[in-house]
């Protein structure tokens, strides 16, 4: 049984303006122990789903699983204790996510009060203790206050908060965006090992190819509220096949011509992200697409499964579809 599935979810804003499509009918599983990356530019859509999935959003229609329990349509509030215990976040800033006033001791013991009842202030400590040391934070840092640490420390607090009511379910927003290179590494490595570990499934929130390649086991591309792709993390980097994933790769940037050479045929980017509320027709990438024929303007594209050695690959793009069904298409 997975441990989160979501079906054809679809998450509108009504705003003056008209209507904002966020997201507009996604699939997609993740099992015990992995990580699923949802990746792509702002306005995708990658961080309204992860707030749907964490209640902070209720979805507009279709379902979102946890462990086959419904909890789209459930606000965080009204949650059951035992559920909001399951599924925690990271945030992208821990800067603005802690407490200013709290020491990294109280911070922490709040979420243990909350979500371990009847431990005694003894046993509280000595699980906070242990928590710090397996994340690699020392405990020197327990009277500090969110101002006086690093980049990196501070958003291992906040990870050491998110782990201690004990969660199955950890979703990380952009958990690296806010640091620098050495900060970056050093939460990276605490959320391998933590992994690991304790086999926690990871929803990973990013645009950083980089963040992708060292913690996804899957890979899904958004775009415009819509996913395109879905692969495991080695066809992604290996065989990227919509046109916009190799976008996204071709802007890596390259140290070496072996690195050049590794990646997909090259595909600058073009134009900006069209807005959610005036979608473009047909598929949504079409005014940026190079590849762009008669029929992706005028009709959505089918999703195509494609034969892979790492289970589900799939693709939403008319490149795929044959000619001759193109054809029955167009007319
Ligand atoms: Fe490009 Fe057409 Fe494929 Fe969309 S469906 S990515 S416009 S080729």
């Amino acid at each position: 049984m997975s441990i989160l599935k979501v079906e054809d979810l679809k998450k509108y804003f009504i705003v003056p303006q008209g209507v904002v499509r966020a997201v507009d009918g996604i699939d997609f599983s993740l099992e015990e122990g992995e990580t699923l990356a949802l990746v792509g530019e702002s306005g995708s859509g990658k961080t309204t789903t992860a707030h749907v999935v964490m209640g902070f959003y209720t979805a507009t229609s279709g379902s979102v699983k946890y462990r086959d329990i419904e909890i789209g349509y459930t606000p965080i509030e009204k949650r059951p204790l035992e559920l909001r215990k399951e599924i925690q976040i990271v945030f992208q800033d821990p800067a603005t996510s802690l407490n200013p006033k709290k020491n990294v001791k109280d911070i922490i013991d709040t979420a243990i009060k909350i979500h371990r009842k009847g431990l005694s202030s003894v046993e509280r400590l000595k699980f906070m203790l242990s928590l710090l040391e397996h994340i690699g934070l020392s405990e020197d840092l327990l009277f500090k206050k969110p101002h006086e640490l690093g980049g990196g420390e501070k958003q291992l607090v906040a990870l050491a908060r998110a782990l201690a009511p004990g969660p199955r379910l950890l979703i990380l927003d952009e958990p690296t965006s806010a640091l620098d290179i050495s900060a970056q590494a050093r939460v990276l490595n605490a959320l391998k090992k933590i992994q690991e570990e304790r086999k926690i499934s990871y929803l990973l929130i990013t645009h950083d190819l980089g963040v992708v390649r060292n913690l996804a086991t899957y890979v899904a591309i958004m775009y415009l509220g819509k996913i395109y792709e879905y692969a495991h993390v080695d066809e992604f980097f290996n065989r990227p096949l919509h046109p916009y994933t190799q976008m996204l790769l071709s802007s890596i940037p390259t140290l070496t011509e072996e690195e050049e050479k590794l990646l997909p045929q090259r595909i600058l980017s073009r134009g900006e992200i069209p807005s959610p509320m005036n979608p473009p027709s047909g598929c949504r990438f079409h005014p940026r697409c190079p590849f762009a024929m008669d029929i992706c303007k005028k009709k959505e594209p089918p999703t195509m499964i494609i034969k892979s050695e790492h289970g589900s690959h799939t693709v939403k793009c008319w490149l795929y579809v044959n000619a001759h069904e193109r054809n029955l298409n167009k007319a």
